[in-house]
Parts: C-alpha cells; sequence; structure tokens
C-alpha cells in the first residue's frame, strides 16, 4: 500500500542548496517523489543554532515503507549528508523531518507523527501551505492555511533565490 508522505528538510551549514538537492535525490531513490515546495530562506527557529539561515523545504513522497522503516532511511541519508548531531536545534548540514505520514498519528519514544512542532513553526508552515494548502491535520483538526493563519511565530520565512 503506498502512503503520502510529507518530509521537511533543512539545513544552515556549508553549501545549503546543494545539501537540500542531495536529500531530495536521496529520497527519491528509496521513494517516489511526487511533488516539492519551493525552497525558502528561514530565520533560525529555537535559539541555537549559530551558522545563519537556513534554506528549508518540503517534499511530497510516496511509499510502501511503514513509518519506523522511513526514520530509519532519512537517518541514513543524513549521516550519508555528513550530519552530525552535537546540539539539539543546532547548526547542521541536512535535517529530514516526517511532517505526515497519510493521515496517521503514531506517538513512540523515537518518533513522534505528525511532527510535533509542524504547527508553531512558520518555516514549515508556509512551504507546506504552497502544496497542500488543504491538508487537515489529523490531531488538530485543522487545514495548514488555517494553522499558518493562527501560527504566532514571528521568524522570517521567504521565498529564497539562487544568487547568479
Ligand atoms: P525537531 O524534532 O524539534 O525538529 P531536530 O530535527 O533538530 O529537532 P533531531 O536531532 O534531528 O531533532 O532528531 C532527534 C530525534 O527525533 C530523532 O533521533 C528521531 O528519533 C526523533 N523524531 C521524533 N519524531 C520525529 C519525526 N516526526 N521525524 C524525524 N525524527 C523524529
Ligand atoms: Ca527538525
Ligand atoms: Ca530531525
Amino acid at each position: 500500500m503506498q502512503t503520502e508522505v510529507v518530509l521537511g528538510i533543512g539545513g544552515n551549514k556549508g553549501d545549503r542548496a546543494a545539501f537540500l538537492q542531495k536529500a531530495m535525490e536521496a529520497l527519491s531513490q528509496q521513494a517516489m517523489l511526487v511533488g516539492h515546495s519551493q525552497i525558502y530562506e528561514t530565520e533560525v527557529w529555537g535559539g541555537v543554532a549559530t551558522a545563519g539561515n537556513f534554506l528549508n523545504q518540503v517534499l511530497l513522497l510516496h511509499t510502501q515503507m511503514d513509518p519506523m522503516e522511513l526514520l530509519e532511511v532519512i537517518q541514513g541519508i543524513e549521516v550519508q549528508l555528513g550530519r552530525t548531531r552535537e546540539q539539539h536545534w543546532g547548526d547542521r548540514t541536512i535535517d529530514i523531518d516526517i511532517l505526515y505520514f497519510g493521515d496517521q498519528v503514531w506517538d513512540s519514544p523515537s518518533l513522534t507523527i505528525p511532527h510535533p512542532y509542524l504547527a508553531q513553526r512558520s518555516f514549515v508552515l508556509q512551504p507546506l501551505a504552497e502544496i497542500l494548502p488543504k491538508k487537515i491535520h489529523p490531531i488538530l483538526g485543522k487545514t495548514t492555511l488555517e494553522l499558518l493563519a493562527e501560527c504566532t511565530d514571528q521568524g522570517q520565512v521567504s521565498v529564497w533565490k539562487q544568487a547568479n
């Protein structure tokens, strides 16, 4: 059975756009990539990272994996792309989070779906609103656009344009 999965990817260390591209390529070898948002440049959220603004993007994939298998795959790709876990919410080359897994709700020590901070992050909600404006959060019962309208996160989020 194919499930529609939504991933949030982002990073603020090294060649940020190249890491997003490599993450998207690696993921599309493991699942079927069916859509993606534009790339957004976003201010640091949570006040821990110091290397500067992030680039973030939201991807839509179809997969036959189950949630734990997908978590293993994304963690393998993070390691492959040089992710080290020094500090929670710290600087990183690439972070891949599972935002939604179909309409499933999952809560285990290593995996929470929908992603627990999704509704508090404009850097997630804005790209999500671009590709899935009407998707309903299975716990909060609201669409992406409703969540975005209610979100109080003041962090700047804007479409990123590659400098030529
Ligand atoms: P945040 O989760 O607040 O975005 P982070 O992405 O910086 O912070 P990480 O260090 O990348 O946090 O991940 C910590 C752990 O979170 C992972 O080892 C993983 O087991 C767990 N985790 C729980 N739910 C999810 C999810 N929906 N997607 C990805 N990882 C998750
Ligand atoms: Ca994250
Ligand atoms: Ca993560």
